[in-house]
């Protein structure tokens, strides 16, 4: 099979591209991963084995149509990870993530379609189902998103959703729940707390921490997008949860443990506008109809993202950092 990958230079979709290449997802190995990736500053092909035989990387933006027609031929699948992902972001300025995440979707569903591209597997998040307090989202549930981010990746869902139904190519969604792990831009909570505490520095926490968060490796993540590929059905939401609900002061103690710092390096920043409270997905159907599980517990988890960047100081350049 070969498989196109959108984003594979970020976080999550080079994960995806290293395990492909390495073998330790289930199934056959791929004949060939092709990445495309603009390298926005959220990307680096030193996330990427670029001399790998079976790897062949582009860079290339997935908004532009004339890249698209010459690299998405010949595949039998896209996974799209491929977006602006960080929300405090699309506070600041919400044109790009129009652009890249609803505009930039339907130009590749546009041309899956005409290449005849088999199934086309589009990574969304549960932040398109907005805020809950308490219980969880099923994959029936209405979309709500809040933040420029999630209503952008909303907006990339039913895009993808209306190829499905509208033309019949195969397409499957996942909403998936917040990701942790190695390599992640430390511009998110997880990776700029670690980055900052093992420096010495103070850590900047939003309002009284108490918004919730449910966390899953990112390893668990990348499996469940790939039972998805290989075992998922066309035109099906397949949400993808951790199991494990924290608030953000829960999770700053376990960070500030692990990296053998006290709550006097933490500095209270008020609140993000418009902040979610708690994010919960149900992900039964993924469970009883894949047989997926995540592995990674979040203390095992924690302790290897967090060894990870210990050692790999100089992996991103220093970020501007939040508050
Ligand atoms: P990331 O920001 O780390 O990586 C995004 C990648 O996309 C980068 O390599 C970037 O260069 C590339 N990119 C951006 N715009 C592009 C464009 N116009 N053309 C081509 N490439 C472009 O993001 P991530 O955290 O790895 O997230 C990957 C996907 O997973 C996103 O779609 C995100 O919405 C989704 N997701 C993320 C999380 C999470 O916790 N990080 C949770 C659920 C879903």
């Amino acid at each position: 099979m070969r498989i196109l990958v959108t984003g594979g230079a970020g976080f999550i979709g080079s994960h995806y591209v290293r395990s492909l290449l390495d073998g330790s997802l289930p199934g056959p190995r791929p004949d060939r991963v092709t990445v495309v990736d603009a390298l926005t500053y959220a990307g680096t092909t030193r996330n990427l084995p670029m001399d790998h035989p079976r790897l062949a990387f582009h860079r290339a933006d997935i908004r532009e149509a004339e890249a698209l027609e010459r690299l998405v031929p010949g595949h039998e699948a896209v996974v799209h990870f491929a977006a602006e992902s960080h929300v405090d972001r699309s506070l600041a300025g919400a044109a790009e993530f129009v652009r890249t995440n609803v505009l930039g979707t339907q130009l590749l569903l546009e041309t899956c379609l005409r290449h005849g591209v088999g199934t086309f597997v589009h990574v969304s998040t549960d932040e398109v189902y907005g805020s809950i307090d308490e219980g969880t989202w099923t994959e029936e549930e209405p979309l709500r998103p809040n933040s420029p981010y999630a209503a952008s990746k909303a907006g990339a869902d039913l895009i993808a959703r209306s190829y499905w139904r509208t033309h019949g190519l195969d397409v499957r969604t996942t909403r998936c729940a917040n990701n942790y792990g190695p390599r992640q831009h430390p511009e998110k909570l997880i990776p700029l707390f670690v980055t900052r505490l093992l420096a010495g520095r103070t850590v900047p926490l939003y309002g009284d921490g108490g918004n919730v968060r449910e966390w899953l490796h990112v390893d668990d993540h990348c499996r469940a997008v790939h039972a998805v590929l290989t075992r998922g059905r066309a035109g099906e939401i397949y949400n993808i949860g951790g199991g494990t609900h924290l608030t953000n002061r829960e999770m700053t103690a376990r960070l500030l443990e692990l990296c053998g710092a006290d709550w006097s390096s933490v500095r209270r920043v008020p609140d993000r506008k418009g902040h979610d409270l708690r994010y919960a997905v149900d992900d039964t159907k993924i469970r009883e109809e894949l047989g997926y599980a995540p592995r990674w517990s979040l203390d095992e988890g924690l302790r290897d993202a967090v060894a990870w960047y210990r050692r790999n100081p100089g992996h991103w350049r220093e970020p501007a950092g939040r508050g």
